[in-house]
């Protein structure tokens, strides 16, 4: 039997990008996600950092369900905002994951910032937790400028105003695989799977 992990995550747009990464390691577990421990309570972001938001949600969901947990967090960092929005990412407009929102809040903050003033990376913790309390953290990075309209509708988040470094295209224009090679997560999410494979 293979073994199992859970995905210490609701976002179904995180739970796709895990999968395929996980997929792609061709690692013999099964991949199950939050959607099958409707009980398992929403933990507060609590952290200041990345990692210590990732190690909450991810040690709290291997407590509760007893299997080995991966969680993620991860967030956009603007050079001129001294690294905000950062763990405020997803609540940046006051309401908990209003995307549109945040977007366009953080573009009207940043209306009369230049063309070479508009560096900004985004970040990921990545963790595997396991019911023995002990775990394993990766990070990752991509970095990038931020534009001044919306651009593609693939990805989440901030992707339509974000062009990564080399690229003309916003990561919204990307195709999914194109974004996993080099997002952030993906990064993060690679480095993990060393500590993963080590459990099957
Ligand atoms: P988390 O779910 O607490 O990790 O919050 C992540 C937030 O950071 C999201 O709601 C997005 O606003 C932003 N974010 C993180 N990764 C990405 C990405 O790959 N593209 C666009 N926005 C992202």
């Amino acid at each position: 039997m293979s073994a199992r992990i859970v995905l210490a995550t609701r976002n179904t747009h995180k739970v796709g990008e895990l999968r395929r990464i996980l997929a792609d390691a061709q690692l013999d577990v099964e991949v199950l996600d939050l959607a099958a421990y409707p009980d398992v309570p929403d933990v507060p972001e609590t952290g200041v950092t990345f990692a210590e938001n990732a190690l909450l949600k991810a040690h709290a969901v291997a407590r509760a369900t007893g299997l080995p947990a991966v969680a993620d967090d991860s967030g956009l960092c603007v050079d001129v905002l001294g690294g905000a929005p950062g763990v405020f990412s997803a609540r940046w407009a006051g309401r908990h994951g209003d995307d549109l929102a945040n977007l366009d809040l953080l573009l009207a903050q940043l209306s009369d910032v230049g063309e070479d003033h508009r560096g900004a990376h985004f970040a990921c913790a990545a963790v595997l937790a396991l019911p023995d309390g002990t775990d394993r953290v990766a990070e990752g990075r991509m970095h990038g400028r931020l534009i001044r309209e919306a651009l593609g509708a693939n990805g989440f988040g901030y992707d339509p105003i974000f062009v990564p470094d080399g690229e003309r295209r916003t990561s919204a224009q990307l195709t999914p695989a194109e974004k996993d090679a080099i997002s952030h997560r993906g990064v993060a999410f690679r480095a993990l799977v060393g500590h993963v494979r080590e459990l099957v």
